[in-house]
C-alpha cells in the first residue's frame, strides 16, 4: 500500500469511529475530524492536542488562532507548512476545547502511531504538555518528563527502527496569542527546527 493509500485508511477508520466518546457530538454538530495535512514524506512532523472549532469545522489542523502563530512560526525559519505534517493526538473536537480526557487519547492514539510509522520523520515536534507527555512516553523517554518550562527547546534524541528520531518539545502555540514571552520562547526554539530540513 503506498503512503497515501494507508493516510487514506486511518481517515476511512477514523471517519467511521463510532465507538469514540467524541463521536456523537462531531455528528450533532456536522464536525470532521481533523486527520493531519501536509506531506507524507515530511522530514519535521508537529503534533498538537486535539482540534478547536475552527479545525472541527474544517477538518483542518490548527486553521485558527493558534494555527496562525503556527504559520508565523514556520515563516520565521523559511519551511513552508506544505514541506512538514502537521497533525494532533486525538481527532475530534472535544466540547469547549476542554483537555483531551485518558480515554479519548487511548482510542486515538493508535492512528497517531500508524501516522508516525507512515510519515517517518526525522524530528516530532510536540505542541504543549499532553502531546510531549504521550511523546516521550511512546518513545521511553518517560523518565525524563518533567515540566514544559524545563523541558522546551531541548531536544531529546531515541533511535527508532528507520533511523535517528529527534523530539523537539514546544509550547502550544495557543499561548503565545495574547503572550508575546511565550511567543520569544517559541521562536527561539523553532530556530532548532533549521538543521533538519
Ligand atoms: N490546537 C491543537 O492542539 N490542535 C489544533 O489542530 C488546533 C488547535
Amino acid at each position: 500500500m503506498s503512503k497515501h493509500e494507508e493516510m487514506k485508511k486511518i481517515k476511512d477508520e477514523i471517519v467511521a469511529l463510532s465507538s469514540s466518546p467524541l463521536y456523537s457530538y462531531r455528528s450533532e454538530n456536522n464536525y470532521f475530524p481533523v486527520i493531519g495535512e501536509g506531506s507524507h514524506d515530511a522530514k519535521i512532523m508537529f503534533i498538537g492536542e486535539a482540534p478547536g472549532l475552527n479545525e472541527a469545522k474544517t477538518g483542518r489542523p490548527f486553521c485558527g488562532r493558534a494555527g496562525k502563530v503556527l504559520d508565523d512560526l514556520l515563516l520565521s525559519i523559511g519551511i513552508p507548512r506544505s514541506d512538514v505534517y502537521i497533525t494532533n493526538i486525538v481527532k475530534d473536537r472535544p466540547p469547549e476545547n476542554r483537555d483531551p480526557f485518558p480515554d479519548e487519547i487511548k482510542i486515538y492514539a493508535p492512528f497517531l502511531e500508524r501516522q508516525i510509522e507512515i510519515i517517518k520523520p526525522k524530528v516530532i515536534a510536540t505542541l504543549g504538555r499532553y502531546s510531549m507527555k504521550y511523546i516521550m512516553e511512546k518513545f521511553d523517554l518517560a523518565d525524563l518528563l518533567g515540566t514544559i518550562g524545563t523541558l522546551h527547546g531541548k531536544p531529546l534524541e531515541k533511535e527508532v527502527i528507520w533511523g535517528k528520531l529527534t523530539i523537539l518539545p514546544l509550547y502550544h502555540p495557543a499561548v503565545a496569542v495574547y503572550n508575546s514571552n511565550m511567543l520569544t520562547a517559541l521562536k527561539e526554539d523553532f530556530k532548532k527546527l533549521k538543521e533538519f530540513v
